[in-house]
């Protein structure tokens, strides 16, 4: 095994080698796409083109449904022992891990996070939960129901059958492996779609699951793009869930595709504008990196990065100050193949643009840029899409930047006046993925945690988590869960077998 390197040099002689491989795994196989097609993955990194990519459509996601459809209904997978489900997806968990350095290369190439995170958390939290959703295989027990002496009422909890996996370019290992884990130990088969901005990483995830020792068919990836390759899988008529993370518009076509096929099920996670609500009692300093990390953790790409502060007006400018500050020591800028950079390239030109774009929009409605603001081009950061932490200061409640998710390292800070005004703040909004709240009075903590709505609300700490816990949202966030052992549940059904004794 290779050394790992500790110097951007390094890491960039390491990518200059790599070949990642661009075809879509179907039926245990590496194919190209049936209509022959790719389309150029270039790296947000430093605009390099870094592989051809199977432009999958209509044809290829029929194939990859048919072969997932075959593989359940023959029970290769669903019918395996408990005790070998979990062995096979254990060792998956294990081969994840043996390919880190390859996986979190080809993770930063793709989307632009920096390497280090990608080592440290990506591929890590990947295997991690795979892991977690193969312990339960042998643990997952059915029911019998009270139904009187005479008759055994068994309630089986069964597999849905073929689930359609479509997911975003921000967290792909991780957010694939929260869909992949849970769907295939309730027995189901799997159709990924990545993002179009990051297909690598789920393609390497086919390879490693059929070393793993997981049947052809039961996992299969379809690189593509949204309209072409994700549509047909969410309209196709043989499909009996899709699980989707991504934004809040294409989660609500999810339901208009299921509508218009076959009533397939559908669990969205979408977009967030999650707040911090910090009282004038807060302890700033814990605030503050709280905040401060939870923003330009990633660049900001993150659904629910708390990217609005609401803040009692007599803290606001010392608090604002510590961000900043926070910020600048703890979360440096750099070439994502810098191991000691921590905020890397965003995702494509189109998105930075956007994220520009918005702070030029801030700034027309009032707001302060207190710190950042500017697309980062010096130390040889010219050729990728870098963007300096930014907070905007002084945004009134009404405004765009306080109301749209930017999905960009851009902070937005209100202030109020009053506990009530607080909460209102915190639920005029779409979204209700995540909140923090930040007071050293825990009765005020626990009248926050009970007022506002969100799937998640973090009381003096930030983007804390674990396997063991749900994650998802409420309002257009979304609904369902990923992980804990409720997303299992989400990929089951019941099936009640009642019989009668004389
Ligand atoms: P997106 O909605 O543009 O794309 C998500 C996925 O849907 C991609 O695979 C894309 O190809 C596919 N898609 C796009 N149009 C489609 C269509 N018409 N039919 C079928 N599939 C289609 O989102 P994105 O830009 O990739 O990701 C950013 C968004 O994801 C943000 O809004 C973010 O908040 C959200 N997100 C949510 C969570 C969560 O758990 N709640 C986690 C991560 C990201």
């Amino acid at each position: 095994m290779l050394d790992r390197p500790t110097t951007r040099a390094g890491w960039e002689a390491r990518a200059a080698d790599l070949k990642p491989e661009g075809r879509a795994f179907i039926d245990g196989r590496l194919v190209p796409a049936r209509s022959g097609r790719t389309f150029e993955k270039r790296s947000p990194v430093d605009g390099r083109i870094i592989a051809a990519v199977a432009d999958c459509d209509a044809a290829d996601v029929d194939a990859a449904v048919a072969a997932a459809r075959a593989a359940f209904e023959d029970g290769r997978w669903r019918n395996l022992p408990p005790a070998e489900k979990k062995r096979i997806l254990l060792a998956f968990a294990d081969r994840i891990r043996a390919d880190l350095d390859h996986l979190a290369l080809l993770e930063t190439l793709d989307v632009g996070k920096v390497i280090g995170n990608a080592l440290a958390v990506d591929v890590p939290f990947c295997a991690n939960c795979l892991q977690y959703y193969a312990e339960f295989a042998d643990k997952l027990y059915d029911e019998i129901a009270p139904v009187g002496p005479d008759d055994t009422a068994l309630v089986r909890k069964e597999p849905l059958g073929v689930i359609g996996a479509i997911v975003p370019w921000n967290y792909p290992l991780i957010i694939s492996a929260w869909k992949i884990g849970p769907a295939l130990v309730a027995g189901n088969s799997v159709v990924l779609k990545p993002a179009e901005q990051s297909p690598l990483s789920a393609i390497r995830l086919g390879q490693l699951a059929k070393e793993a020792g997981l049947p052809d068919g039961v996992l299969n990836i379809v690189p593509g793009f949204g309209e072409s390759a994700g549509q047909p899988l969410a309209l196709h008529p043989d499909v009996d869930m899709i699980s989707f993370t991504g934004s809040t518009e294409v989660g609500k076509l999810m339901m208009v595709y299921a509508g218009q096929s076959n009533m397939k099920r559908v669990a969205l996670e979408c977009g967030g504008k999650s707040p911090h609500v910090v009282m004038a009692d807060a302890d700033l300093d814990a605030a503050a990196e709280g905040i401060a990390w939870g923003i330009f953790y990633n660049q900001g790409e993150t659904c629910h990065a708390g990217s609005r502060v609401l803040v009692h007006r007599s803290v606001q400018a010392a608090l604002v100050e510590k961000i900043a500050a926070v910020a600048k020591a703890q979360i440096p800028l750099g070439h994502a193949l810098d191991p000691a950079a921590q905020m890397g390239a965003l995702v494509e030109p189109r998105h930075l643009e956007r994220v520009l774009g918005y702070v030029e929009t801030g700034r027309a409605e009032g707001a302060r840029i207190a710190c950042g603001g500017r697309r980062a081009t010096a130390d040889g950061l010219e050729a990728g899409l870098y963007m300096e932490a930014t907070i905007l200061d002084d945004v009134a409640p009404n405004a765009r930047v306080a109301r749209e998710e930017i999905f960009g390292p851009v902070l937005v800070v209100t202030p109020f006046e009053t506990e009530a005004d607080a909460v209102r703040l915190a639920n005029d909004s779409i979204y209700g993925l995540a909140a923090a709240v930040w007071t050293a009075d825990m009765n005020a903590a626990h009248r926050l945690t009970r007022s506002i709505r969100a799937g998640t609300v973090w009381v003096n700490c930030f983007d804390r988590s674990s396997l063991a816990t749900p994650f998802g949202g409420f309002k257009q966030s979304g609904f369902g869960r990923d992980r804990s052992p409720h997303a299992i549940e989400k990929y089951m059904d019941f099936k009640t077998v009642w019989t009668a004794y004389r």
